[in-house]
């Protein structure tokens, strides 16, 4: 039996990169071979569906939270073999959810799950704050400025009063400018621990359009590498550079000229 981690990709502010994160993670995790759920908990936004090309999907999350679906039927096969719980997008969908219920539909997710990966949504009103309370460990996606740190902070705090923790942050879109914060004070202002940089990457808004996860799109572009480190990280597994490749193929190439083979 695995011992199932329950990861909550949370921020408390909108468009830092949670559903990015959410889908990349996930998918990255199940190409490692980890049996691997991810969940759409934006009961109101959802669109964790819409990047990765579900949106057809009959029963979602909506039903299930109403009460009128069995979780096992809201369950579908994603890109590498990641399972997805879509949500639906409409606003009567919405209404009739009762968030509430996520823990209960948990437990059946739960078997025979390695990680259960829950997109939240942004804000700290009730839908926002049960993914944070049902988590074994809460990952803030922020991006290096003021304002996603003040919302992150707020969050974090939420995570604690609510009896789970925060295991780290993934510092998202950074560009390395002078303005942009750094991860030390990123560190700092938060009191969390940076557990991966990803870069700014034109390929991720290419990948959404493509309704494919950059990290299946786009193995070796700098913000897939960084998705991909991060997920052999969580997974305990060692991750090869694509560039130490790339270098040992420079070098075998030499050896085997200077060898003629
Ligand atoms: P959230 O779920 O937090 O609202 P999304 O994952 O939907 O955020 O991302 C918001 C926007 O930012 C999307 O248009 C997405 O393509 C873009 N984005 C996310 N991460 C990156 C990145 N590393 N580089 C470039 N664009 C990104
Ligand atoms: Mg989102």
């Amino acid at each position: 039996m695995y011992n199932p981690r329950v990861i909550t990709i949370a921020s408390g502010k909108g468009g830092t990169g949670k559903t990015t994160a959410t889908a990349n993670l996930g998918t990255s995790l199940a190409l490692l071979g980890k049996k691997t759920i991810i969940l759409d908990a934006d009961i109101a936004m959802a669109n964790l569906a819409l990047i990765l090309g579900m949106e057809k999907s009959k029963v979602t999350l909506h039903e299930v939270l109403a009460g009128e679906a069995d979780i096992r039927d809201s369950m579908y096969k994603g890109p590498g073999g990641v399972i997805v719980v879509p949500c639906g997008v409409s606003l009567s969908g919405f209404q009739k959810a009762n968030p509430e219920r996520l823990q209960d539909v948990m437990i059946e997710l739960l078997k025979g799950t390695e990680f259960l990966l829950i997109d939240a949504p942004a804000g700290l009103s009730r839908d926002g704050v049960i993914p944070l309370a049902v988590a074994d460990e809460v990952i803030l996606v922020v991006n290096p400025e003021i304002s996603s740190m003040a919302d992150a902070l707020k969050t974090k705090i939420m995570t604690e009063m609510v009896g789970s923790r925060v295991s780290g942050a993934i510092l998202n879109r950074a560009n390395f400018e002078k303005t942009d914060l750094s991860m030390r004070e990123v560190e700092k202002i938060l009191g969390v621990k940076i557990l991966e940089v990803i870069p700014e990457d034109p390929e991720v808004r290419r990948s959404t359009a493509f309704r494919t996860p950059i990290v299946i799109r786009s193995e070796d572009s700098p913000a897939s590498v960084a998705y991909r480190r991060l997920a052999s990280k969580m997974a305990g597994e060692t991750f090869v550079e694509p560039e130490l490749e790339r270098e040992e193929g420079v070098v075998s190439r030499f050896v085997r000229s200077i060898f003629g083979e």
